[in-house]
């Protein structure tokens, strides 16, 4: 972070801080904002935790999650009045306005001083201090990294270790991705140190599934995975008809898209799935081939260089069309997307 010393005296005395993360906060979004806010509250602040929407239910034993204010039209006025009251605020895991959907205009009016802590590619917001680093493997990272900057190791408990342990978890598919290098494992053990339940935590994320959940991914498998070998590349569709069926709820769908990535030689991934409100998409690649550039030049989206998202207001079979006219002028890139 540049301005440390101005950072940390900023933060000497008791502050009233908020801490924000993107819409549909996942287990790195929702992990980093309660680890630091568990870390504010031991430094003496005074801190409300905001969302943009709710979190998925497999999150709800991550401490203090209970705690946190998922915003709705109904709680405009309180997230208004804790927003406009704020002397600091920490944008976690988003650096692009648009992450935060309805909050957008809450936060515009904001006079706090403003913290981003992130690992998304090509921020486009603004704000007073900065820690963003585009190759760190999650968020959480930067939390814990953020804590031995500020000289607070001694204040890591397991409470914080699981939330940080979480976010490095699914942000790296469990020490999978190209970004888990040595500071990560060192991290990881460090958090095991700290008494984090390592495996507990693995299950609370990765078995949970409710039997709804379990029959939605077989029948995706069995019916709507589509595999184009001549593209390397496979995708899923999934209308709302098809979610309404299952009973999808939040969270449900996550992982889809690592199923289609694993298929042999395959290595652009992608989900489409019609939400009540608009087509959320998801993209997932392997190696040289930019995902996020993808998703942002002909999905209104963006995101890291292997996981990218985006989203659009009109029907799944558009964004469908689209994907297949557009892969014959990616050939080249996605067979040498691995070499
Ligand atoms: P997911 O597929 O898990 O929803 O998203 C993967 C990554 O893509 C996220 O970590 C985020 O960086 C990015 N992402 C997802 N949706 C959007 C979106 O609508 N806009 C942008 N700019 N990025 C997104
Ligand atoms: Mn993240």
């Amino acid at each position: 972070m540049d301005n440390l010393e101005s950072f940390q005296s900023l933060m000497q005395h008791p502050k009233k801080v908020s801490i924000i993360a993107h819409h549909n906060p996942d287990a790195d979004a929702l992990g980093s904002s309660l680890a630091l806010s568990l870390y504010l509250q031991k430094k003496g602040h005074q801190v409300s935790t905001i969302m943009p929407s709710s979190f998925p239910s497999f999150l709800d034993w991550m401490p203090s999650s209970e705690k946190v204010i998922s915003y709705t039209l109904e709680k405009e006025k309180i997230c208004n009045d804790i927003l406009q009251d704020t002397e600091v605020v920490f944008f976690i895991d988003f650096s692009a306005e648009s992450r935060i959907r309805q909050i957008q205009t809450l936060v515009a009016n904001m006079t706090a001083t403003s913290v981003i802590i992130d690992h998304h590619q090509e921020p486009t917001m603004k704000a007073d201090f900065w820690l963003w680093d585009a190759n760190a493997s999650s968020t959480a990272e930067l939390i814990y990294r953020f804590i031995e900057m500020m000289d607070d190791k001694a204040l890591l408990d397991a409470q914080m270790g699981a939330c940080i342990y979480a976010g490095i978890v699914t942000d790296t598919a469990s020490f999978k991705h190209a970004s888990t290098n040595k500071k990560v494992h060192l991290i990881a053990a460090e958090l095991i140190d700290l008494g984090v339940n390592t495996s507990r935590v693995q299950r609370y994320i990765y078995d949970s599934n409710s039997e709804n959940r379990l029959r939605f991914i077989g029948y995706a498998l069995l019916n709507k995975l589509t595999i184009l070998p001549e593209y390397r590349t496979a995708y899923f569709l999934l209308t709302k008809e098809e979610l309404e069926t299952y009973q999808n709820q939040l969270g449900d769908s996550e992982g889809l898209v690592d199923y289609a990535l694993s298929v042999k030689n395959v290595v652009l991934a992608v989900v489409i799935l019609e939400k009540k409100d608009c087509v959320k998409m998801s993209f997932r690649s392997v190696g040289g081939f930019q995902a996020n550039l993808f998703a942002q030049k002909h999905f209104n989206g963006g995101g890291h260089k292997n996981a990218a998202g985006g989203d659009y207001i009109g029907s799944p079979y558009d964004i469908e069309e689209k994907l297949l006219s557009l892969l014959p002028q990616y050939k080249t890139q996605l067979e040498e997307a691995d070499k």
